[in-house]
């Protein structure tokens, strides 16, 4: 017999990232990572400089001081918190602990591409609902669960559509869902959300047993680079997180920096603003130089294009031609799209520009 992977590995589309690269341009403007184009603290730079007397020793395993950071400042429960080499890492660990061959892990249309990813990579069988108007559909996810579904993930603001769904709703989904299927709400971009009726996903996770709230500081806080997230679950989820985890998962490095860009809530704030500001900015002008924007609740916007999927694939290579990097959303179900992450003031006036001119 020859050398093979796992039944379904082979199914697997590896993940292809935003692109970085635009060859033969004179300045490059990277809106494929929804990285935030402030960038970190200068407080989280300083802390991550300061690690280097200590590159011969091993991490704090447990996190700690990361930990209590965090839920000093979210008013949160640090024995409830795991954290992770960014929050695709406690995707993966919670698929592979809670989900195996015969089981079905659930998520929307549009979900986040690592869900069936480490799905597929557990052997469990990936399940997608419709969406409507490129929003989770309660109704839709709680018709597809059934006796095999043991997890359900739910991006909530999604990417790469942008949307969310309210408190009301994600309650209701809950109360639909059996107590042995785990609702992993994945708040990536949450701190950017300013409407009212976004859930408090970590009260849920206090009330209930089957809910994981997964966080990151590759986006808001600007340390993709580091790779560091965070999992706020049940006592028995965390139990779980802690066996299967790495010991030594999270750098010292990211955990210093992490803790160090908590603390400059100046940063966080200002981030929010430039976002809020540019976002909508962008929104308009996109839609007068035709193409259509989705509202969007995160750092991006998903633009549709009435020419389908032609049109998204010839905007995006003019775009690059122009150095100026944007996603293509193929692998999501959404080739008449392209998602643009806000990016500086610069960058934003220069892709708007090139927009109006390739879309003329
Ligand atoms: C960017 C993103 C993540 C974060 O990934 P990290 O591994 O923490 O960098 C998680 N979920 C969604 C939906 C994202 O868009």
């Amino acid at each position: 017999m020859s050398l093979s992977p796992r039944p379904g590995i082979l199914d697997i589309a590896p993940y292809v990232g935003g692109e970085s690269k635009a060859e033969g341009a004179n300045r490059v403007v990277r809106l494929a990572s929804n990285e935030n184009p402030l960038g970190p603290s200068p407080r989280a730079i300083a802390a991550y400089v300061a690690e280097q007397e200590n590159l011969h020793r091993y991490p704090d395993g447990g996190a700690l001081a990361l930990r209590r950071a965090l839920a000093e400042a979210e008013g949160l429960d640090a024995d409830r918190i795991v954290c992770g080499a960014g929050s695709d890492e406690l995707i993966a660990l919670l698929v592979r602990a809670y989900a195996g061959p015969g089981d079905e892990v659930l998520y929307s249309e549009h979900g986040f591409l690592m869900y069936g990813i480490s799905a597929r990579t557990a052997g469990a069988t990936p399940v997608t609902a419709p969406e409507v108007a490129l929003t989770a559909d309660v109704d839709g996810l709680l018709a597809r669960v059934t006796d095999k579904t043991r997890m359900l993930f739910l991006a909530n603001p999604n990417n790469p559509t942008g949307s969310y769904i309210s408190e009301a709703a994600l309650r209701r989904l809950h109360a639909g869902l059996p107590p042995s299927v785990l609702l992993v709400i994945d708040a990536a971009y949450a701190e950017y959300v300013t409407a009212a009726d976004y859930p408090r996903s970590a009260a849920l996770v206090e009330e209930a047993d089957n809910v994981v709230m997964l966080r990151t500081f590759s986006k808001i806080y600007g340390l993709a680079a580091l790779r560091l997230g965070w999992a706020y679950a049940p006592a028995a989820v965390v139990d779980v997180l802690n066996r299967v985890r790495g010991p030594f998962n999270v750098s010292q490095a990211a955990q210093a920096a992490g803790l160090a860009a908590i603390a400059d809530t100046d940063h966080i704030a200002k981030s929010v603003a430039h976002n809020t500001k540019w976002r909508s900015w962008f929104s308009e002008v996109a839609a007068k130089a035709g193409a259509e924007p989705m509202p969007s609740a995160g750092n991006f916007m998903l633009l549709r294009f009435r020419g389908g999927q032609a049109e998204a694939e010839s905007v995006l290579a003019d775009l690059k031609r122009r150095g100026i990097l944007v996603r293509g959303v193929a692998a999501y179900g959404l080739a008449n799209c392209l998602r643009v992450t806000i990016g500086t003031e610069d960058e934003m006036r220069a892709t708007a520009e090139a927009l109006q001119a390739v879309l003329r």
